[in-house]
């Protein structure tokens, strides 16, 4: 396992300046959430973590980023309706020229509210659904009147001008009902829907025997999706569906976050910065928007530099001729599965450790839907971060 590594070296290391921009901002203002997914990619032990920014340090980390040239602004969470604020730096981030998302479960949403967030300046609100099924919906998000209200909303939503887009997460519990989750946004009129299998962090890792659905699961959604496509388009309805694969089911990885430190910010509740939204379960300690400019912790921080170029790869990767593509895949994943966030991705067949991902395939065939399930709740996470 790689040992720690401190803010404080690496302003020892004088790493030259880098040439990248965080063109896109995505500000987790909360860590609270009325629902408890097992598949939310909020770190395990999210209940430890210390105090949110305030509203004025918000708009400090937003106008500093604007400045570095960041042009899109990601509102999240956990559920960022939570935070009472919310109108107010929307407006701030529209005046300073920001193009703006809520990503939202729609829990706390009201009409009032998304015209107020319309008056703010609000480009886009993106609302989540767990399932097509109410009884599935709400049994994984925790709430009995969860679906009913994301329905309201998201017709809320379309009847105040906005373009609908919507998010489901597919996974074993899912998955066979995609034909139905597709008919039901295509009740709602939606414009975007995302139909996103899950990824394997945070709690869906922790969750990945009871979420991973089997390979045949995933090619006949896959299969389903595509003909819709066709005959909704054949329809002439513009409706888009953007089918997103696990990454547990390729060869090869993808280029995590379009490369490290290249052009995605993220900054925690509490005010941590990250190249990735997963990356804070690394041995790196990464710098706080309450110590540093975002021009130190974009340029100078190790955190952010460590794994920028390809000098920090072994092998495979290091002589790989295809590492321009995928640059080493996911760090975070190689720290999952390989206990190494130097590694190769273990998605990769040419990784070592590639056969945790064909272990995880096998026990997705294994697995049943009445596999135990760890939500996300503050209990649990006081667990984990017990440890
Ligand atoms: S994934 Fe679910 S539990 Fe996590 S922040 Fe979103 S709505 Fe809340
Ligand atoms: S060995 Fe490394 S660089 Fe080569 S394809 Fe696999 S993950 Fe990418």
């Amino acid at each position: 396992m790689s040992e720690l590594k401190s803010e404080h070296a690496s302003t020892q290391q004088q790493t030259p300046q880098h040439q990248s921009q965080p063109l896109w901002l995505l500000a987790e203002l909360t860590y609270k959430c009325p629902l408890q997914c097992p598949y939310c990619s909020n770190p395990l032990d999210f209940a430890a973590h210390g105090e949110e920014l305030t509203t004025d340090q918000w708009i400090d980390v937003f106008r500093q980023a604007r400045k570095m040239g960041a042009a899109q602004l990601g509102f999240s969470g956990g559920e960022p309706l939570v935070r009472r604020d919310l109108e107010q730096l929307i407006a701030e981030a529209r005046s300073l020229g920001y193009y703006t998302n809520l990503i939202t479960s729609g829990i706390g949403l009201n009409a009032d509210r998304i015209a107020a967030f319309r008056e703010a300046g609000l480009d886009h609100i993106q609302i989540s659904f767990q399932a097509s099924d109410e009884t599935v919906n709400n049994m994984l998000a925790g709430s009995s009147k969860a679906f009913e209200q994301k329905l309201k909303m998201a017709r809320e939503v379309k009847a105040q001008g906005y373009p609908m887009v919507l998010n489901f997460v597919t996974h074993k519990h899912n998955i066979d009902r995609i034909d139905r989750i597709i008919e039901l946004c295509v009740e709602l009129e939606a414009d975007f829907v995302e139909l996103a299998t899950c990824q394997y962090y945070g709690w869906a890792y922790e969750n990945k025997e009871a979420l991973l659905p089997t390979q045949a699961q995933l090619e006949r959604a896959e299969r389903i999706t595509n003909e819709y496509r066709d005959k909704l388009a054949a329809e002439g309805n513009p409706i888009k569906l953007i089918f997103v694969t696990p990454d547990y089911y390729e060869e090869r990885p993808k280029k995590c976050m379009n490369g490290w430190g290249e052009i995605f910010l993220t900054v925690t509740p509490d005010g941590t910065a990250l190249p990735c939204h997963s990356a804070r379960m690394l041995p790196i300690e990464f710098p706080n928007v309450k110590d540093n400019t975002l021009q130190h912790i974009w340029h100078e921080s190790f955190g952010f530099n460590h794994f920028r170029g390809d000098d920090w790869m072994q092998e495979p990767c290091r002589s790989c001729n295809e590492k321009e593509n995928d640059l080493g895949g996911c760090r975070c994943q190689a720290y999952m599965l390989a206990g190494d966030m130097n590694a190769a991705d273990p998605v990769c067949s040419k990784s070592p450790h590639h056969q945790t991902i064909l272990d995880a395939r096998a026990a997705a065939e294994q697995s049943g839907e009445d596999t135990p399930i760890t939500f996300r709740n503050e209990r649990n996470s006081r667990v984990f971060a017990r440890g």
